[in-house]
């Protein structure tokens, strides 16, 4: 549970494991992603922000990035668009260049999470013709598990749920157990967003590709915070949100990654202009543009693209490799304290305690979670909760100190104490 902390400590010197506040102020000193922080705004406020897996904090020039794209609206109207087109690509190359596995031309920005599940779940389910089966978890995104369903039901396909540990979520074991060549596809989430639990991309692409079956992978919570190994694992397709970890702003476009070995297989349903080989031909009859091209739809958002792109400067900046290494110290830090303070006073962790084994946030189990987290929210800390009883810390490498962590579970303890005590205020 400890160890990244304790490879940190070893080489400082720091015999002792409970964290002191000093202690995790001497790794905000030695923190190298520290001046990062002063890139989003507010740079100096005292709010201890934990749901970055919720919704990122502002780059302190997404607002000068979006009068950017305003002044161009107002100063060459129409013209402006022979640049503006190409952003949902120019973007998805730089995610997919500096942020997540990919090569340049295979991710496309555009539309929301949901709706490219749509678009490659049923692109999926279409090219396995006569396969009756679709996989997903128990402990899958609420979206992910409505649109499944929804497309299961338009198809004549039986849905599947692997009744997974909440803690680990999906294990190659859990797979393997249901998968065979009736299988069209399956949908997982690379981080769970409920434990935190991180995926084997890998080896569960590897058990699906076996019996024929295309993973669609929800990589919401892993894009921006831990690598994701999209090429070299070989993964079929992947979407994911931009409102998360890579700070694009709220309902910030979201993204699809297609491996272009499959690509040309995956036909999605909404055919569009942006989608088309020759938008500008005006042919009355559609032909897919090559490769992921063809899962853009309509014209894109320009103003929420725009916005989107000093985040993923900032990120690919600071390079994955060092975000991830932060990531499961913030998080080595919230769970060691959280084992040492909090597990005492009556929570539980569903989180899993090996930090290669989990992405960028924490889930703490408690009877009174939703008025602890009303509780904090009043006093400026800010997680997030899950109904019924689970809260979440989401620290984000770039932007949160490991004094926050320290101060997050310190305020949890106070008010879960405080409420104990019968002092609850009225809400
Ligand atoms: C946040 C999130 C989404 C969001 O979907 P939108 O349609 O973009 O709102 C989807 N899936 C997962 C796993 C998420 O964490």
């Amino acid at each position: 549970m400890i160890d990244v902390l304790i490879t940190w400590w070893s080489g400082r010197g720091v015999t002792h494991v409970g964290l002191t506040r000093e202690d995790a102020r001497a790794l905000d000193d030695e923190d190298p992603l520290a001046m990062y922080r002063k890139y989003f705004v507010p740079a100096h406020d005292s709010t201890v922000y934990m749901d970055g897996n919720s919704l990122g904090r502002m780059p302190l020039a997404a607002p000068e990035t979006v009068n950017a794209v305003l002044r161009r609206w107002q100063d060459d109207q129409i013209i402006a668009w022979r640049e503006w087109i190409k952003l949902p690509i120019v973007l998805g190359d730089v995610l997919g260049s500096s942020i997540v596995d990919a090569t340049p031309g295979d991710i496309v920005f555009g539309d929301s999470t949901s709706v490219n599940l749509y678009k490659t779940i049923s692109a999926a389910i279409a090219a396995r013709p006569g396969r009756g089966r679709a996989i997903t978890s128990s402990d899958i995104f609420p979206t992910d598990r409505y649109v499944l369903e929804s497309v299961c039901r338009e198809r004549g396909l039986t849905l599947d749920t692997l009744s997974v540990d909440v803690v680990r979520s999906v294990t190659s074991d859990d797979l393997a157990a249901c998968l065979d060549t009736d299988v069209a596809v399956v949908v997982l989430s690379h981080v769970a967003y409920l434990s935190g639990a991180l995926l084997d991309m890998a080896e569960l692409s590897r058990l699906a590709r076996e019996v024929g079956a295309i993973v669609v992978w929800d990589v919401s919570h892993s894009a921006g915070s831990v690598r994701v190994p999209l090429r070299s694992s070989g993964a079929d397709v992947a979407v994911g949100c931009s409102y998360k970890y890579l700070n694009g702003g709220p309902g910030a476009p979201a993204f699809t990654y297609l491996n272009p070995g499959i690509a040309d297989e995956l036909q999605q349903p909404i055919w569009g202009w942006f989608g088309h080989a020759q938008q500008f031909a005006m042919s009355d009859e559609y032909q897919p543009a090559f490769g992921v091209r063809q899962h853009l739809v309509g014209a894109p958002s320009i103003l929420s693209l725009a916005a989107i792109e000093p985040g993923l400067r900032l990120l690919a900046d600071a390079g994955i490799e060092a975000l991830e290494r932060k990531g499961q110290q913030l998080t080595d830090v919230l769970v060691t304290l959280a084992a040492d303070l909090l597990e005492p006073v009556g929570f539980g962790i569903v989180t899993p305690g090996q930090a290669e084994a989990r992405g960028s946030h924490v889930t703490l189990r408690h009877s009174r979670a939703k008025e602890l987290v009303k509780a904090l929210i009043r006093q400026r800390v800010i997680p997030d909760f899950r109904p019924p009883d689970m809260l979440r810390l989401g620290p984000a490498a770039i932007y949160t100190r490991f004094t926050d962590a320290w101060d997050a579970i310190d305020a949890l303890r106070d008010a879960s104490l405080t409420q104990r005590q019968g002092h609850v205020p009225a809400l």
